[in-house]
């Protein structure tokens, strides 16, 4: 099983961890950001990481596991191999999450919600919404990353990896003041 010192060497490795001048969701901006798809790309790797989150979960025993796609659909797949269950994911269809392609949850059943990175916890309680409305249950979720700082999550949660990167508000930034465009992560330059 793989220790979290060669996790994070092989995340900055595999250019998971970006550093630079990003505009994060929350409107901050920070000098780091973490691509959790670059770390994904390496299929042993992403392999590794769903078996190692499989083996952190104690709690009750999942029967399917759910994430939200994009970001959640490599990981989710290889933690539901590990743990032997099935993988649906949700995706959004007029900005709303819902369950497509003929997926549905049970009623009772213990869900487990999978991603690649906790940021705010917005896409983790879409997905227990979409779980609640079908009147199955969250029993908790798993992330590769956790970087919601003193966040958490309104069920038991595990991570492989807690960061605590910078952020500033855009007024009080160090990096506009040096001149150095932000960037929109995922996305071309937006100054
Ligand atoms: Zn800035």
């Amino acid at each position: 099983m793989i220790k979290e010192e060669e996790l994070r060497a092989y995340l900055s490795e595999s250019g998971a961890l970006l550093d630079g001048h990003f505009l994060l969701s929350s409107g901050l901006h920070s000098p780091n950001y973490v691509q959790c798809a670059q770390a994904l790309k390496n299929p042993f790797w992403a392999g590794e990481m769903g078996a190692a989150l499989a083996a952190m979960w104690h709690d009750a025993e999942p029967e399917v596991v759910l994430s939200p796609a994009m970001g959640g659909l490599i990981i989710g797949h290889e933690a539901a191999r590990a743990l032997g269950v099935n993988f649906l994911f949700t995706e959004r269809e007029n900005n709303e999450m819902v369950l497509r392609r003929g997926f549905a949850l049970k009623p009772g059943q213990q869900v487990i919600i999978v991603e690649d990175v906790f940021t705010t916890g917005k896409s983790t309680l879409e997905t227990a919404e979409v779980v609640k409305s079908y009147g199955a249950e969250v029993i908790g979720a798993m992330s590769v990353i956790n970087r919601m700082g003193d966040k958490t999550l309104p069920f038991p949660a595990v991570s492989l990896v807690k960061m605590d990167l910078t952020t500033y508000k855009p007024e009080d930034c160090p990096l506009c003041r040096s001149g150095l465009p932000v960037v929109k992560p995922g996305s071309r330059k937006i100054k």
